[in-house]
């Protein structure tokens, strides 16, 4: 396989509080932090503590299945949040990487309609994403090892481990 970036844990820390300030000196106050899980919801976290933000919300989406595999098209999975929720609100759209940009799009279609202002933070983008983001910590075109999804899922000590692609 080729290249990778890789993210440790430490330097998750400092790049979520660089992608803060970066929002904080653009002079955004978001109402509300709308997390992509699974991995959004690391920087949805710590942007909303950074930015004394108290209102997190989640929306889960299913894109990838394995390193550059996706299904077609990303699909909201329930339960979709009510948009309801975010009239007259200022919306930050926090996610880990937007890669082909379609996972971002789709959630920031689905504001665009009720919110009086959406924009997004990522900690990559890609040259490819077809979201341009507002708040970007890095560029890369790599595939990126993100910490929390490096390592395989833990099993009961005493098992064998389950086989982890990603790690090839
Ligand atoms: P997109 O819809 O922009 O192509 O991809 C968005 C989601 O796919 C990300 O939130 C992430 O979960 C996954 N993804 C895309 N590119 C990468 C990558 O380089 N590394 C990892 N670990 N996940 C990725």
């Amino acid at each position: 396989s080729g290249m990778r970036e890789n993210l440790s844990y430490e330097q998750f820390g400092v790049a979520v509080r660089e992608l803060a300030q970066t929002i904080a000196d653009d002079g955004y106050q978001p109402d509300v932090v709308l997390s992509i899980a699974r991995g959004g919801v690391f920087v949805a976290g710590g942007l909303a503590y950074a930015l004394d933000c108290k209102n997190i919300h989640l929306v889960n989406v299913e894109f990838y299945t394995g390193v550059g595999t996706t299904l077609e098209m990303p699909v909201m999975l329930a339960p979709v949040p009510n948009a309801i929720d975010f009239t007259d609100k200022k919306v930050l759209i926090a996610d880990d990487v937007a890669d082909t940009g379609k996972t971002l799009k789709l959630v920031r279609d689905f504001c665009l309609d009720a919110v009086a202002e959406v924009r997004s933070a990522v900690i990559y983008e890609k040259t490819q994403s077809l979201v341009k983001c507002e708040y970007v910590w890095r560029r890369t075109d790599e595939w990126i090892n993100f910490p929390w999804s490096v390592l395989p899922p833990v099993t009961p000590s005493g098992e064998a481990p389950a086989f982890n692609k990603e790690a090839l």
